[in-house]
């Protein structure tokens, strides 16, 4: 659990100018999404680490958060953030709170972000950080490949964890015209799939290969 005292939640000049560097390197990567950059530089992502952690926190890089999950790449941030293609206060529900830090993008961008997380000491560490910071994120306990039916349809549904394929109930519980982002493929590797609901029937996807999460666990995720 990432040790959150008072020395590592001071955002210094320093940080600063190492977000702004992190800014350039997702610019030069390919993300164009002003509204995705600027967020990444508002949210102290060293804040989402262990203090032993946070010198590195600005690299482009997955870090460990304990519970053997991860914090995901600045990149996978920033591209998964770009293709939910959010509008002003739009309904967005996460799947894997982590750390907080993707919540914390969100709520930054303007969204009203649903986060489930399925391990209670990640949810509790980042409850606290994420009312430390004043995010408005509503987070809660439970198996999210069931989604969060009771305060649903979402405008947009994002997956954070590796899937073996896409759940049923988060398709239907994605508003008509939404998008739902989610890496879906073997443990090994997966494809980042966007897919909008076009009717009850119809969808479009797109697909972006080469990443790698960790495993949705649950109901609709791997058994192991
Ligand atoms: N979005 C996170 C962040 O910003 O730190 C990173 C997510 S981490 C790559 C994936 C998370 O999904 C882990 O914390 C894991 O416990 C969680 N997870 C896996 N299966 C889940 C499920 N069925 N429901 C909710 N959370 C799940």
């Amino acid at each position: 659990m990432p040790a959150h005292t008072a020395h590592s939640l001071l955002d210094l000049p320093k940080h600063q100018g190492l977000r702004l560097r992190l800014i350039e390197e997702l610019r030069a990567k390919g993300i164009r999404d002003q509204f995705v950059l600027k967020a990444i530089m508002e949210v102290p992502r060293h804040f989402f680490l262990d203090q032993a952690l946070a010198e590195m926190a600005y690299q482009d890089k997955a870090m460990p958060i304990g519970e053997g999950q991860t914090i995901s790449q600045p990149y996978t941030v920033a591209f998964q953030s770009e293709l939910l293609a959010l509008e002003p206060h739009m309904k967005v529900l996460e799947i894997g709170t982590g750390s907080g830090y993707q919540a914390s993008i969100l709520d930054k961008m303007g969204a009203r972000v649903f986060s489930v997380e399925t391990i209670k000491s990640l949810h509790r560490s980042s409850q606290k950080l994420l009312k430390h910071l004043n995010c408005k994120a509503k987070l809660f306990v439970g198996d999210g490949s069931m989604g969060l039916l009771s305060y649903s349809p979402f405008d947009r549904i994002l997956v954070t964890a590796a899937s073996p394929d896409i759940p049923d109930a988060l398709k239907s519980q994605l508003r008509i015209g939404g998008h739902l982002v989610i890496p879906v493929g073997k443990l090994s590797e997966q494809t980042m799939l966007k897919l909008t609901k076009i009717s009850e029937t119809e969808w479009h996807q797109e697909a972006y290969p080469g990443f790698r999460f960790v495993p949705l666990t649950g109901e609709h995720g791997w058994s192991f």
